[in-house]
């Protein structure tokens, strides 16, 4: 049996995971959140020691760390990593790690491993209908401004605004400007700019988007 790839794309904090787990919800079929891969590898990095800008030590821990990214929580050699991967320490490094070509071959094939394994999901990140899946059922690319994005990171998690919305911004720089598969907008993706969209809204227009194409029963 398989079902529909959904991708789902987008700069930091513009609501991708809330989204996406909503969908997948809806649909039945299970959610990746590719970004929490990328913090697995950048905690394991930090908690070795490694300079996150080495490329040859940052690509040895890819491939020695035992993680475990599950919709509920995340296990990086046998610690639970589930609050630390989203806090200031790996989000400022984590778009080295991410930039390492050899970090992202090695993600990007587990990440079509759990979809092939499964036959379907909803995916999420900055490369997937660009990259990791090219030929999705549905491509969306969620996005808001970076003050907006910003507030709501703020009322998540705490914190200074102008503070947040710089750091959104640094990050989106490298994340659009690094060699290897950069954010960037797939042809054939849908834009959502959720500045002015509730999350209801957003996911209603999805499933409307998802109905429309009849992705939802199945290939
Ligand atoms: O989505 P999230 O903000 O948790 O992602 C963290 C970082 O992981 C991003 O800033 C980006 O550098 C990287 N990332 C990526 N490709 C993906 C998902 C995330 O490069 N598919």
């Amino acid at each position: 049996m398989s079902g529909p790839i959904i991708a789902i794309d987008g700069p930091a904090g513009a609501g991708k995971s809330t989204v996406g787990r909503a969908v997948a919800e809806r649909l039945g079929v299970g959610y990746l959140d590719t970004g929490a891969m990328y913090r697995a590898v950048t905690f394991a990095v930090l908690r070795r020691g490694v300079d996150p800008r080495d490329e040859a030590a940052v690509l040895e821990v890819a491939g020695s760390v035992e993680m475990t990214v599950g919709e509920e929580r995340v296990v990086v050699d046998g610690v639970d990593a589930t609050s630390d991967i989203r806090g200031r320490e790996v989000t400022s490094s984590v778009s080295f790690v991410a930039a390492n070509p050899g970090v992202r071959s090695l993600l990007v094939e587990a990440q079509r491993g759990w979809v092939a394994k499964r036959g379907g999901g909803v995916v999420e990140g900055r490369d997937i209908g660009t990259v990791v899946f090219p030929d999705a059922d549905l491509k969306l690319f969620v996005t808001a401004s970076p003050r907006v994005r910003a507030e709501r990171r703020v009322a998540e998690a705490g914190g200074d605004v102008d503070e947040m919305e710089a750091s959104i911004i640094e990050r989106d720089r490298l994340d659009s400007t690094r060699a290897t598969s950069p954010l960037s907008v797939d042809a054939a993706a849908v834009t959502l700019d959720t500045s002015d969209l509730g999350i209801d809204e957003v996911v209603a227009a999805v499933v409307a988007e998802v109905e429309a194409r009849s992705v939802g029963g199945g290939r």
